[in-house]
């Protein structure tokens, strides 16, 4: 018994190890410390921060989610629902609250349990970089709307979640330092 998730993959001989590799199906996936990660977020670069960010958002929004649709046969909401379940079900932390309005295109989303964050030792900004490259890619494909996400509270701060706000980038204040340091003001 791992989690729900994955014992109906295991249960159904979903879950391989093939050549040296994972995969859920047919998509490849790595199990990976998170320490390595924790690191990866701690050069206290902001323009570094901001590469890896937008480099997630094209990846999870242009191959990961057509991936996922492909493979599980998954669309629109669904899909969303699913993708939640995998990246809490793959230890990423358990998403708390999700304030979603798909009219507006806009959500708060709240994490907790973050393995990553909670073993970064000297953050002083916001450091999920890499879940929000993921939410801001998830949500771009969901409402069909380029939106991007920045991250408001850190457990890698001392604080009891990571909190996420993700809508269009005009809507952003630039005069948040939040903002500022996430995000590139014109793309
Ligand atoms: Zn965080």
């Amino acid at each position: 018994m791992l989690n729900k998730f994955y014992d109906k993959f295991i249960f159904a001989n979903g879950l391989k190890y093939k050549n040296n590799n994972f995969f859920l199906i047919d998509l490849p996936f790595l199990v990976c410390p998170a320490e390595l990660l924790s690191g990866l977020l701690e050069t206290n670069d902001p323009e570094f921060e901001k590469k890896i960010y937008y480099a997630i958002k094209k990846s999870v929004s242009t191959n990961l989610i057509p991936s996922f649709g492909t493979e599980f046969g998954l669309r629109g909401k669904k899909l969303v629902g699913f993708t939640e379940k995998y990246f809490v079900a793959s230890g990423w932390g358990a998403i708390t609250n999700v304030d979603l309005d798909f009219e507006a295109q806009k959500a708060i989303i709240s994490v907790s349990n973050n393995p990553v964050a909670s073993r970064l030792r000297s953050a002083k900004h916001p450091a999920d970089h890499i879940l929000r490259g993921v939410f801001a890619g998830i949500f771009s494909r969901i409402f069909e709307e380029d939106v991007e996400c920045v991250e408001s509270h850190c457990c890698a701060l001392g604080e009891s979640s990571c909190e996420f706000v993700i809508k269009k980038q005009r809507e952003f204040d630039f005069s948040n330092k939040h903002v500022r340091r996430q995000l590139e003001p014109d793309l």
